[in-house]
């Protein structure tokens, strides 16, 4: 199985960028990462405001996927993640939800040891490993790592992890994937601005799917159905994920869209990515049980 090295590397998203790596259709492989910092925070006397931001969220691609056209989905199933010995959490003052009561910068290097982050001595965390960047392609614009959108990118959800399949659309031939940003842990929300950044290495199955059924991210895991959807405007975000999951539920269970909005507010939850973005993340569950859901397609 090949590994993708991280050294070609995207600032931002564009239909322009160049692939730098190719796989094939179905193809199983390695992506290494580095953290969010592209490694600057090395140790607890770096400090966020003395590190370049512009290269923030940098991520590794564009890979091209043989096959993949514009208007297909890009299936993106998560194998497995492993992780670099240290992860990093950085407070700063403006930074998260709480930022205004951050006044002196400070960086806290947590060691990654046996399935745990020790976050001090009396607490060790399990690891909540997931992936922060995921995107392709997107249909116009030159959008930065950071900022996540239609195409993915920066959506800071938990549930892009180990056994999920993630859905994007493809905007551009070979659909120009890239992934970053490889949290050890992050609670829903992301509240103070960061999770446990940390460097590693992912595996991941890419698949094209001749189906153009989503414009938007979405994800399946082994009991839900997620849409998922990033605005600057938090209702407008929850629109658009609601937007989604109803004509997910119209097409899967041949639906008007008065029953599917009504089994979008009976079964259906409305879930915080993150809020602390540019744009806001959030995403919609529909449980597969509940609903008598197989699977996404
Ligand atoms: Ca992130
Ligand atoms: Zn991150």
């Amino acid at each position: 199985m090949r590994t993708i090295p991280k050294d070609k590397v995207i600032f931002s998203f564009n239909r322009k960028n160049p692939h730098a790596y190719f796989v094939e259709n179905g193809e199983t492989f390695w992506v290494e990462v580095d953290d969010c910092y592209s490694g600057q925070i090395s140790s607890e006397k770096v400090l966020r405001p003395q590190i370049d931001i512009s290269i923030m969220d940098c991520s590794v691609g564009p890979i091209g996927v043989a096959g993949a056209q514009s208007g297909d989905v890009l299936c993106v199933e998560v194998l497995d993640i492993q992780f670099a010995p240290q992860g990093v959490m950085v407070t700063s003052p403006k930074l998260g939800i709480l930022g205004d009561r951050i006044t002196e910068p400070d960086t806290k290097i947590i060691p990654i040891k046996d399935s745990f982050a020790l976050f001090s001595p009396d607490i060790s965390l399990p690891l909540t490993p997931m992936i922060g960047v995921m995107g392709v392609a997107p249909r116009e614009g030159d959008i930065h790592c950071a900022i996540p959108g239609d195409h993915g990118s920066n959506m800071d959800t938990t549930i892009i992890t180990t056994g999920s399949r993630v859905y994007l659309p493809v905007a551009v031939p070979g659909a120009g994937l890239a992934v970053g940003d490889l949290h050890a842990c992050m609670g829903d929300g992301e509240l103070s601005g960061t999770g446990i950044e940390t460097a590693g290495k992912i595996c991941v199955k890419t698949t094209v799917i001749k189906q153009g059924f989503t414009s938007r991210p979405m994800v399946e895991t082994a009991d839900s159905i997620y849409t998922i959807a990033s605005d600057g405007s938090f209702n407008a975000a929850v629109r658009a994920a609601s937007e989604d999951a109803v004509n997910f539920l119209m097409r899967k269970k041949a639906l008007d869209f008065p029953d599917a909005y009504r089994l979008l507010s009976a079964a259906c939850d409305i879930q915080i990515s993150q809020l602390v973005n540019d744009a806001v993340t959030v995403r919609v569950r529909a449980p597969k049980k509940n609903l008598g859901i197989e699977s996404i397609l």
